[in-house]
Formats: structure tokens, C-alpha cells, sequence
């Protein structure tokens, strides 16, 4: 896409797509590697993507929408989807963004507008399936050293990392904010990228691949936590084994104890376990967290116990003790002092911690990219930016990000999430959108997109922006 240049004496050229004003020189791209003077013309270094140019050239496409064979088709008519990567930007949209496209979809005149939002306050939430522990929560995460980001806490049976923001873009050195730019942009565009976390572990992380925690690629996610994972089991340890610990740096659960236990009339055994008992058969801290046992620092499953109660316990008990993630398992019977001693685990119990494997998804970085056209990104819409808020919350106006669905948030601004696996603009009715002060005489065709005159490129040097 061309935008509007002016020639300097000295052959260098200014880009005006934002306040920058770059300008350049020939043979060279401007301070944001997305517009550079190739022969004297400016043009954008990285191709606007129109879907149908991708499929003809066989690039990498996801599915919009569940269900059904989907034949890369975004919309049965027409048959041209602007999907807003490598259009440009107006920012901060003194004028009208770069596409602004009429198409007529099942009889109704629609409107799709498509821009580049800038980075300075986006960031990336990550989802990282593992119990291992990557870090204390608000822990700093480090990329190349510098802050990008921090520790957030944890959902069920994955760790949380917050990465990016304006803070990290913009209110630290120079440095911190290329470094950050960086691994969003990787992040972004499913590429891995190695993170650090003070206190904690080094971590590679590549959204739809699994998590590589200090080397070692993570396999699952849990199966539950401890007490769940009692739950779940306990019927099928049954009459095979007299006690049973799941190992668990946030529940550990222990059968002889559990309410499930209790229902199938399994006897005290008089174990006694470390960490502080929650409610029976449930204990929390038992040990510090670390990348042993269920997230533990752990890697000796009896540091946990305190001695057998001799009164209950008897001489050639059997005790079974494994992990959330089956990874770890051990089988004990306890000598005549009420030791445990560990024996080969009898081929039932095998089948069982392999039922727990089994049970156990495969552990996956997930990236979400969040962003927000609060300000003036609207503006390249309509010159009452805030009536393009209320037709998003009034569901007239469709954001998706690269045409992939978003989770808008609600309250104020249209700030939304995407899961960046997803990525391959605004679409509303044309009569919604001259009402709410679109600037129709910037409404072109959708047919006029394709003339390849319009998608200039040269060879590409950085991955294409971010969306909105
Ligand atoms: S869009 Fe890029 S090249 Fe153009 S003025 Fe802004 S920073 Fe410079």
C-alpha cells in the first residue's frame, strides 16, 4: 500500500502514515521497519495479506469459525477477505485508516475497516501448562535481561505470565523497551522466545507448542490437583493398595483420609503427613515449590511423611505415592519398624498412575495478544470515535483481529484478546456505518483490492504488526 510521500532535496523521502514523519533513504526503511524508499517510491515492507492471495500461495491459514469443512472461506460472498495484516496505519488516525472496504454479503451492504494498531499498549497474557514452578507471583520475567513482564497468578494447573505494556514499552530504557517489543512481536507471531524469571526458572515459550522448563519440555498438564486426582482414582485403587498420596505442591491428598476414601470404608493406616491439613485427606505445603513431584521442590516422595502411627500402621502395608501428572510414582510396603521400603510397583498399581498419564492433556504454551482501541485508533474509523465503541457493544460492529475471532472486554474502550495460533479489521453493515460518521468517501470496493497495484512489497525484513 502506498501513502502519501514527500520528496526531500537530498532523494530522501517522508513517510506521513504517522506522527514519526520519517525521512528516508533510498534503499532504507523508516524507524519502524514497515515502511521503507525502495527506488524513490515508499512502500510497505510486508505484504497487506488478502486471504485469498494466501491460500493461491499456500501460506499458513486457521479456521474462523468451529465446525464443518471449512474451504478457507471467511464469508460465502465474495470470495476477496481483507484480513487487515500489513495494511498500515493512520495512527493516531488524523485521517482515515488505510482500507476501507464496501463489499455486499447476502443481499446487505457491509463495510470492513482494517488498520494497524501501534504496540505501546499492548502486551501478551501467557498460559503455560505445568505444575513445575516457574516463579514466585509479580516476579519480574526477563527477555535478553531486561523486564518484559511479570508473574501473575496461577489458574488450574498452569502458570500465568502478564508480558508487555505500555510500562514495559515505554517507561524504561531504550533497551527495555526494544527487548519488550521483541519478544511480543515473536510471541505474536508463534515464534519461541526464552524467558527468565527472577527466583525462578528459565522458561521457552511458543504459543501451541509445549513449555520448556530449564531444558526439559514439559509433557503434561495435571490430571487435577491432588484431592481431585483421590477422587478421581480412588475407586480403581481399591482393594489393589492400602494408602495412597498424591503428591501435590497445592493440595496434596492422601486416600485412606478423603471423603473418598471414607465412602469405600478404606482403613486409617496412620500415616502422618507434613504441611498444614486443610480439611481430612486434603494438606496444603507439604513441601516448598520446585520442578520435582507435583510441582514440588521435592524429589525423595517420603520427605513428606512424618512416622507411621504404630498403633495403626502395620508391617507389610502397602502405600502407593505418584504425582499429578503420573510423571513421578513410587510403590512402598512398610518394614517391621513401620519403614517404608520401596518395592517394584505391582503391574495393577502400573496401570493406574498410566490411567492418570493418560487423563493428563499435553502441556501447551497459549498466547493471548491483548490490545485496545480506546483512543484514537477510532478515529480512522469515524470522526465521533466514540460511536464506533457503542456499535461494538451494540454487537452492529464485528471486531475480529486478522479476521480471527476476539474476546471483547467489557467496560469502557474496545479492548479485546486473541489467541495469536488463531491470526490469518471492523465489519459492519455500510448503513451503520455512515451512521455512526464513517468517513464514507474513503470507502473503496472490496472488488479494487485486487489489484495486485494496490500490494507492493518488498522482500520482508521484520514479522508484520500487530492488528486491530
Ligand atoms: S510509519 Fe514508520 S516509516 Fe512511516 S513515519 Fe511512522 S515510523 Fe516512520
Amino acid at each position: 500500500m502506498l501513502t502519501d510521500t514527500t520528496a526531500a532535496a537530498d532523494d530522501k523521502i517522508r513517510c506521513d502514515a504517522c506522527p514519526v514523519m520519517c525521512y528516508i533513504k533510498p534503499g532504507a526503511a523508516g524507524a519502524c521497519d514497515r515502511y521503507a524508499n525502495h527506488n524513490g517510491e515508499l512502500v510497505r515492507v510486508d505484504p497487506h495479506i488478502v486471504l485469498e492471495r494466501t491460500v493461491s500461495h499456500g501460506g499458513r491459514l486457521v479456521p474462523f469459525q468451529a465446525g464443518g469443512d471449512w474451504d478457507g472461506k471467511i464469508v460465502h460472498e465474495p470470495s476477496v477477505f481483507v484480513t487487515a495484516i500489513g495494511a498500515g496505519t493512520t495512527y493516531p488516525d488524523y485521517k482515515p485508516a488505510p482500507f476501507i472496504v464496501s463489499s455486499e454479503i447476502d443481499g446487505v451492504d457491509m463495510v470492513t475497516v482494517v488498520t494497524e494498531g501501534i504496540f505501546s499498549y499492548c502486551g501478551v497474557k501467557v498460559k503455560i501448562d505445568t505444575d513445575r514452578y516457574l516463579g514466585p507471583e509479580t516476579a519480574t520475567v526477563r527477555a535478553q535481561g531486561e523486564a518484559v513482564g511479570h508473574v501473575t497468578t496461577s489458574e488450574y494447573g498452569s502458570q500465568m505470565l502478564s508480558l508487555g505494556g505500555v510500562h514495559h514499552l515505554t517507561g524504561g530504557s531504550k533497551k527495555e523497551g526494544r527487548v519488550t517489543c521483541d519478544a511480543l512481536m515473536d510471541l505474536s507471531n508463534c515464534k519461541p522466545v526464552e524467558l527468565t524469571i527472577d527466583g525462578g526458572a528459565s522458561v521457552v515459550v511458543q504459543a501451541g507448542y509445549p513449555p520448556i522448563v530449564n531444558g526439559v519440555p514439559e509433557e503434561r498438564m495435571r490430571v487435577g490437583c491432588g484431592s481431585a486426582t483421590i477422587g478421581m482414582f480412588a475407586k480403581q485403587w481399591h482393594g489393589k493398595v492400602d494408602e495412597v498420596v498424591v503428591v501435590d505442591d497445592h493440595i496434596t491428598g492422601v486416600l485412606s483420609e478423603h471423603q473418598a476414601g471414607k465412602l469405600l470404608d478404606i482403613a486409617d493406616t496412620g500415616i502422618k503427613m507434613k504441611g498444614r491439613r486443610s480439611t481430612p485427606g486434603r494438606y496444603f505445603q507439604v513441601a516448598e515449590p520446585g520442578t520435582g513431584w507435583g510441582g514440588t521442590m521435592i524429589s525423595d516422595p517420603l520427605s513428606v511423611l512424618g512416622p507411621f502411627d504404630a498403633k495403626r500402621a502395620r508391617p507389610g502395608m502397602t502405600m502407593l505415592m505418584v504425582s499429578t501428572t503420573g510423571e513421578h510414582a513410587a510403590y512402598y510396603e512398610l518394614d517391621a519398624t513401620l519403614k517404608p521400603i520401596e518395592k517394584p510397583m505391582p503391574a495393577d498399581l502400573k496401570l493406574s498412575v498410566e490411567r492418570i498419564q493418560e487423563n493428563c492433556e499435553p502441556a501447551l504454551c497459549t498466547v493471548l495478544f491483548m490490545g485496545g482501541a480506546g483512543g484514537s485508533l477510532r478515529a480512522g474509523v469515524t470522526d465521533n470515535p466514540v460511536r464506533l465503541t457503542r456499535s461494538v457493544k451494540e454487537a452492529l460492529t464485528r471486531v475480529t483481529s486478522g479476521g480471527a475471532p476476539v474476546y471483547v472486554w467489557p467496560g469502557g474502550g474496545i479492548t479485546f484478546m486473541v489467541d495469536v495460533t488463531r491470526l490469518p479489521a471492523v465489519t459492519l453493515r455500510l448503513s451503520d456505518y455512515a451512521a455512526l460518521g464513517g468517513h464514507m468517501d474513503h470507502v473503496r470496493p472490496l472488488a479494487s483490492l485486487k489489484d495486485n497495484t494496490e500490494f507492493r512489497q518488498m522482500p520482508s525484513r521484520s514479522p508484520p504488526g500487530q492488528h486491530a
